[in-house]
């Protein structure tokens, strides 16, 4: 048994038009991370991990606007605990990266950096609202790989308005000039109650269609799979052996605990938020703001869900020893109809094919 370990950091520079994250605006000299440091120490100290630390994942917000020195600190006191694991994720942004910096984090004990680009081109990182330019971004990277990070995703954003299908590739050959060993290119969504969809609503932002989307969609695969980054789940890319451990972990429904205000855990069926109150936290209460235990029923959906994103597919007969019943029990017919329409494929793995990832959501309302 393993659990992965999430620590949210909970500020960035600028909100962007389009997060529905539990991200605080602020600047970089007013972001109190020593102190919140010292709270997530302390959080890690009560925790309870059984077994072993499977990966390590600090996300945000902007974890890089947190002085190395102090993330050093944070790494320590987790390695007096716990048996320190291979992949040890950063979450940054370009602003926020130089070389030097980029030497301590590596220094501190970061094995893996994921940076968030979305575009290279400067009318849409002006939309999404990026505070950095598609320069600051490849100089970001390439730092990244002169300072020892040889683990580098980058993440690209695309459906963005009036982006043409060249656009989409230019930011995809853009990406892979810089040779990050993994590339996560997600769809833009719009989540409720953020400016995006104010936008949307008024009628000042038009996004392209679903069928340019899904022809988007095919594209990035074709390009990436074409330079060697082989798409090992539904939004994510790898070259052979960088495959993100700790994503990995949470779509095949491993346990994980979120330290941090905001971020949430799952261990077995029980699912909680710390509550994403950063004031509160910093004065060292521990609330939390949401919790609920999953029925079996709500847990098989999950795994599904989740396990069916991956290119590999659900494991079954892992389903099988989790659930104590076969998958073709549960839901009897429903592998042999997706078959048939050309869905699903596999034996010990039930995969969905590419077509099958685009009906992703509907097929698993299927199985009730
Ligand atoms: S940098 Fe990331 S977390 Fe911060 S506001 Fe932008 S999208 Fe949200």
């Amino acid at each position: 048994m393993s659990t992965s370990l999430y620590i949210h950091i909970p500020w960035c520079l600028h909100k962007c038009s389009y997060c529905d994250f539990y991200s605080l605006p602020s600047a970089s000299d007013a972001v109190p991370g020593s102190g919140y440091v010292d709270r997530l120490i302390e959080e890690i100290n009560v925790s309870a991990i059984n077994g072993t630390l499977h990966s390590i994942f600090l996300g945000g917000g902007t974890p890089s606007m947190i002085a190395p020195s102090d993330l050093g600190r944070l790494l320590n006191s987790i390695s007096k605990k716990y048996d320190m694991p291979s992949e040890i994720t950063l979450e940054a942004n370009p602003e926020t990266l130089n070389e030097s910096v980029l030497r301590e984090l590596r220094a501190v004990g970061f094995t893996r950096l994921s940076c968030g680009v979305q575009s290279f081109d400067a009318g849409q990182l002006q939309f999404l609202e990026r505070v950095h330019s598609a320069d600051k971004a490849r100089d970001a990277l390439r730092a990244a790989s002169r300072a020892g990070f040889e683990n580098r995703n980058l993440d690209l954003i695309y459906t963005l308005p009036s982006q043409t299908m060249a656009d989409l590739e230019n930011d995809l050959h853009d990406a892979i000039a810089l040779e990050p060993t993994h590339i996560s290119a997600y769809q833009l969504i719009v989540e409720p109650g953020t400016p995006l969809e104010r936008k949307v609503e008024s009628g000042d932002v038009t996004l392209p269609d679903e069928e340019i989307a899904i022809a988007m969609w095919h594209r990035v695969r074709k390009i990436l799979g074409e330079a060697g980054y082989t798409a090992y789940e539904v939004s994510n890319f790898a070259q052979p052996g960088f495959e993100c451990i700790h994503n990995v972990h949470y779509w095949e429904c491993g346990d994980y605990l979120g330290i941090g205000t905001g971020a949430v855990s799952r261990i077995g069926q029980h699912r909680w938020r710390r509550a994403r109150n950063t004031k509160s936290y910093m004065m060292g209460e521990l609330h939390v703001d949401q919790e609920e235990y999953l029925t079996d029923q709500e847990m098989r959906t999950e795994v599904c869900m989740l396990g069916l994103r991956m290119t590999c597919g659900l494991d079954l007969e892992r389903f099988e020893s989790r659930f104590g019943k076969s998958f073709e029990s549960f839901y009897p017919g429903r592998i042999a109809a997706w078959k048939e329409k050309g869905l699903a494929t596999g034996d010990s793995h039930l995969q969905l094919t590419p077509s099958g990832m685009l009906l992703l959501d509907s097929l698993v309302s299927e199985l009730v």
